[in-house]
């Protein structure tokens, strides 16, 4: 009688870098946790493995799964377990997806320096994270850390980040945070440190795929405070504004994290350059909204706003953005009352009278002052 494998049987022998018995049979399940998949080790080698890798060909269309998984209770304890989990199969193709979203990172000047850090759960008590003092454009696989989630370092040959703890303030109290990315892009982190909320009900995709961004108060970056601080924010909050700091974001696993980080950048680059058009900011209702938000929670993503009532969803109606043209109405266009930049007013702008009064007295003061 051939050994059945199960999805969750695979997943550990995948974990562990093996390969299912000869002659095993995978369920469907099974076959997908090898078939999503590219581990080196299982190209082209056991029966069972060319099996799964056929039958992918001929199966339902699907998306991989990069979520991490294992079973709890499982965590290596010995510093021999520690060290084979961390040289695994598994581990080292988390380690390079974990370099290829630095490198995104700083590449689209989202970092500077030494900045940002990345972390990825894979434990009760167990995270990846990558080392302190490290540019996110260039760090390779052998560079990153095993911690638990106290911080404390298990593995790796360089000092893990302390910011590490701020991850997972957020992964104790919020177990869907799988992975967490932490940068400083720029557009998002103006909002941070003008203290300006970001204003919602815009682009749609922002409130599918971020939800309501959190903002957490400023405190020391790597102290308890702010892992406290920011864990609490984001226990219900995917992405969260650090206060004149940056921004930090989970998913279920790095790039999700990552794309997260994308969106609200992004997000605020575009309503940025919005907000100086004059023309205000258009709002789509509340109602279309709440549409939104249910399309969120349909693809497995809480959301904060889910309790309220449609005319309290779109609630960031004090934005005010920082316009230095405001548009008029379109019969008085020639009274376009643009201050700074530009070559002027328009020809048939007109001057208050008491505006030039005061500027009028204002430079003769100046005048008067020259010549003394
Ligand atoms: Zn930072």
């Amino acid at each position: 009688m051939p050994k059945v494998i199960t999805a969750r049987e695979a997943e550990e022998l995948f974990r562990k870098g093996e390969q299912p018995p000869a002659g095993a049979i995978l369920t469907p399940s099974a076959r997908d946790v090898f078939g999503g998949r590219s581990l080196p080790a299982f190209k082209g080698t056991g029966a069972s493995a060319g099996a799964a890798s056929a039958t992918k060909k001929s199966a339902e269309p699907s998306i991989p799964d990069y979520e991490f998984k294992w079973k709890p209770g499982s965590d290596p304890k010995t510093p021999a377990e520690i060290e084979r989990f961390f040289n695994s199969p598994a581990i080292h193709v988390l380690k390079e997806r974990i370099c290829d979203m630095g490198r995104r990172l700083w590449q689209r000047d989202y970092t500077d320096g030494n900045g940002g850090n990345i972390t990825v759960r894979v434990g009760d008590n167990l995270a990846l994270c990558t080392p302190t003092l490290i540019c996110k454009g260039f760090m390779k696989p052998e560079d990153m850390c095993l911690v638990d989630l106290d911080a404390n370092q298990l593995a790796g040959t360089r000092v893990r980040t302390s910011e590490a703890k701020t991850h997972f303030g957020i992964m104790k109290r919020q177990p869907a945070a799988k992975s967490c990315v932490h940068a400083h892009p720029p557009h998002a982190t103006a909002f941070a440190i003008a203290n300006v909320d970001i204003p919602s009900c815009l682009i749609p995709e922002a409130e599918v795929f971020l939800g309501k961004i959190g903002v957490a108060k400023y405190q020391t970056p790597g102290t308890p405070a702010n892992a406290d601080e920011v864990g609490e924010v984001g226990k219900i909050h995917q992405a969260v504004l650090m206060q004149n700091h940056g921004v930090i974001c989970w998913g279920k696993d790095v790039e999700d994290a990552y794309w997260k980080m994308e969106n609200i950048d992004s997000y605020c680059r575009t309503v940025w350059i919005a907000a100086g058009l004059g023309g205000g900011l258009h709002r789509f209702t509340g109602g279309h909204a709440k549409e939104l938000i249910d399309l969120r929670q349909k693809l497995g993503m809480s959301d904060p706003r889910s309790g309220l009532k449609e005319c309290e969803l779109c609630d960031s109606a004090d934005f005010r953005p920082g316009a230095i043209c405001q548009t008029p109405p379109a019969p008085a266009k020639e009274d376009c009352q643009c201050h700074g930049g530009g070559n002027g007013a328009s020809e048939g702008s007109k001057a208050d009278p008491a505006v030039e009064a005061i500027v009028a007295a204002i430079t003769e003061q100046i005048l008067k002052q020259l010549k003394t």
